[in-house]
């Protein structure tokens, strides 16, 4: 049976872009008609409340290969980067921002990388064009954390514009504000990973969806990659060992109880102090204990749980 092979699928998150969507297809549409080869642009909506949406629906009419996903509220970008990744079809995924900062022309050379065998090429916006004290240092600082942590080299992993292969993107999940760690994620499912440099524009219409708290968000998802990235392929193991800190201290502690009731004037009050401890550590390690266990069930068997919902 023949069957209709589609190499690329452009996936862009959305929300409230209505001057710049039309501006966007064109120019995806015009790089892409360059590449000679079958693709399809979805666009996820995220519960935008300006225009984004008629637009979105009037270009579709002239542009079968636009797919628009509608989100029944604003779920993040995230999310709306996720339900796209699932509904891709193409061999080849790309992801890029809706607001005309990343440049389609760069694409060409993303899917170059892949086809040279990589599953994920990141951009690097060397050129960035956003505020420096808001947007660029927190950035910088964020990058140099995530590298450390997680381990990926890259310059730039907040570069929305990046490229992957199918097999690789399919297998990530995002919540939070993960999509931007993807390369740790796809590290993880034990990706090749390169990163290229690509152009950036400042933003010409509509506003930046986040201000200077992102930061804060991007660090609490950080502290879960990392536990994520560590302990969760075996999560018995890392919270037995916080049972067994627990034990240990509860034992030490119980030593200390029994050398102060040798001494001739204990004081009882001090007596009790320490045996409540004890029991309370004892049960905490228990409690460490059943959430290994409950931990390594959800990972060894956890279905994929949306986190989005997308009206029909
Ligand atoms: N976005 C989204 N949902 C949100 C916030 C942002 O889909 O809740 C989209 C937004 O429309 C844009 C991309 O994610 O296409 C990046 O957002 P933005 O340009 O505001 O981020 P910045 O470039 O300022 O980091
Ligand atoms: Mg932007």
């Amino acid at each position: 049976m023949l069957e209709n092979k589609l190499n690329i699928s452009i996936v862009v998150p959305i929300y409230n872009e209505e001057e710049n969507v039309a501006l966007l297809h064109s120019a995806i549409s015009e790089v892409m008609r360059g590449l000679n080869q079958s693709y399809e642009i979805i666009m996820v909506d995220d519960g935008s409340q300006d225009g984004t949406l008629t637009q979105l629906r009037r270009i579709q009419k002239t542009d079968p290969r636009l797919r628009i996903i509608k989100f029944r509220g604003n779920f993040g970008q995230s999310a709306a980067m996720a339900a796209g990744f699932e509904a891709a079809r193409g061999e080849f995924v790309v992801a890029m921002d809706g607001d005309l900062q990343n440049d389609p022309k760069d694409i060409p050379m993303l899917l170059r990388k892949l086809e040279e065998g990589f599953d994920v090429v990141s951009g690097w916006r060397k050129n960035r064009k956003d505020k420096l004290v808001l947007r660029k240092i927190p950035s910088k600082i964020a990058n140099r954390l995530i590298c450390s942590i997680t381990g990926v080299r890259l310059h730039d992993t907040g570069c929305s514009l990046k490229a992957f292969r199918r097999e690789v993107i399919k297998r990530i999940r995002l919540y939070g504000e993960l999509h931007r760690f993807i390369p740790a994620l796809a590290k993880l499912e034990g990706a090749r990973i390169t990163e290229v440099v690509v152009n950036h524009h400042p933003r010409k219409f509509g506003k930046s969806k986040y201000n200077i708290t992102r930061t804060f968000r991007v660090l609490m998802d950080l502290t879960s990659l990392n536990l994520f990235l560590k302990h969760l392929r075996n999560p018995v193991r890392f919270f037995g060992s916080l049972a067994l800190i627990a034990l240990m201290i509860a034992f030490f502690t119980t030593i200390w109880a029994a050398r102060i009731w040798m001494e001739n004037n204990f004081e009882t009050a001090t007596i009790n102090i320490l045996i409540t401890l004890v029991f309370l550590l004892v049960f905490t390690a228990f409690q460490f204990v059943f959430i290994g266990l409950l931990a390594s069930l959800i990972v060894h068997t956890g279905k994929k749980k949306l986190f989005y919902l997308i009206e029909s």
